[in-house]
């Protein structure tokens, strides 16, 4: 296999700097109020090379929330406790031609099609032991731990803002009790919200990316949750689900396991080379970020990073 090519900060800021304007195409995601007050114009690029050295350009210190990001991190927990014969047993390994937020195919099957959509995500995060909020707090410490970073924390104001306006989620989370897929109360939910509001950088993104990339070994070597077959799992569903309808189309032109969330944040995991984070909170109609995904593509022709 080839080396991972040599990065430099200089060649990641000429990529950022010519896809900067791309913010102005797209909007930020506003149906989560809080999520409206995000700043257009921030911008930041990061990547994690096969040595784990870190590249940073742009905003980096800009916190947002990583959304549909989290969602990567519960399908982890649960396959870990419950395996994932148990997990899928509940939910698909489908595509999608529908929005994340779509109730396919709650009123079908009765399962959702994929734990990548809002639907089977909610599913996950209830599949994970704890009562209470605990099970947030699992996904809140594997994050701190994937990306050695115990200063991550929740925003209460974008979970609140969630749980008061997320009306859409709460119908599919009665929906999947109503089919017998879920047995406890809105406290799952509100795990779900919580989830969603965990606030990161770019860095920590890239990191999160180079560890699926990797095995599920930390960019600093830590084996402890060293497991090749989820690290498999996790990024067959990003790369067939990750970034929703336009999931199919984007395998074809940047081809790398990815994960977006409306916060504008995407994690990219090049398969046993590199993580990458972007974020732009500018979104396109399918709900990924427009500059982030324009980075990510120019990093990939520039490097030759498709696995195809
Ligand atoms: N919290 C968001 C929601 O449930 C996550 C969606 C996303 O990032 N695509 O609507």
């Amino acid at each position: 296999t080839a080396e991972a090519p040599a990065i430099s900060e200089k060649t990641l800021n000429s990529i950022l700097e010519k896809n900067r304007t791309y913010y102005t195409q797209g909007k930020v995601a506003d149906y989560i109020p809080e999520l409206g007050k995000m700043d257009a114009k921030a911008i930041a690029f990061s990547v994690v090379d096969k040595n784990g050295k870190v590249y940073n350009t742009g905003d980096v210190s800009k916190k947002f929330t990583m959304q549909s990001i989290s969602k990567i991190i519960a399908l982890m927990i649960a396959v870990t406790e419950r395996g994932e014969a148990n997990v899928f047993d509940k939910m698909g390994y489908f595509g999608s031609d529908k929005p994340f937020n779509h109730f396919s195919n709650l009123e079908t099957t009765g399962k959702p099609l994929n734990p990548m959509m809002n639907a089977g995500a909610i599913l996950t995060t209830s599949l994970i032991s704890g009562d209470g909020d605990k099970p947030f707090l699992k996904v809140l410490d594997m994050v701190r731990f994937i990306t050695k970073n115990p200063t991550i924390e929740y925003s209460k104001s974008v979970y609140e803002s969630e749980k008061a306006t997320g009306h859409r989620n709460r119908g599919m989370f009665y929906l999947m009790k109503n089919n017998g897929l879920i047995s406890g109360n809105e406290d799952q939910l509100d795990n779900y919200f919580r989830q969603c509001s965990i606030e990161l950088t770019a860095e920590d993104l890239a990191k999160i990316g180079y560890f699926f990339a990797n095995q599920c070994v930390r960019f600093d070597g830590d084996t402890t949750y060293k497991n090749a077959e989820i690290a498999k799992l996790i990024e067959s569903q990003m790369l067939t689900a990750g970034m929703y309808e336009f999931s199919g189309e984007y395998s074809r032109t940047v081809g790398l396991p990815s994960k977006s969330g409306v916060g504008g944040g995407i994690t990219v995991s090049v398969p046993g080379k590199m993580g990458i984070g972007v974020f732009s909170p500018s979104l396109d109609q399918h709900g990924n970020s427009l500059a982030g995904y324009h980075m990510i593509l120019d990093m990939v022709k520039q490097f030759g990073l498709s696995i195809f």
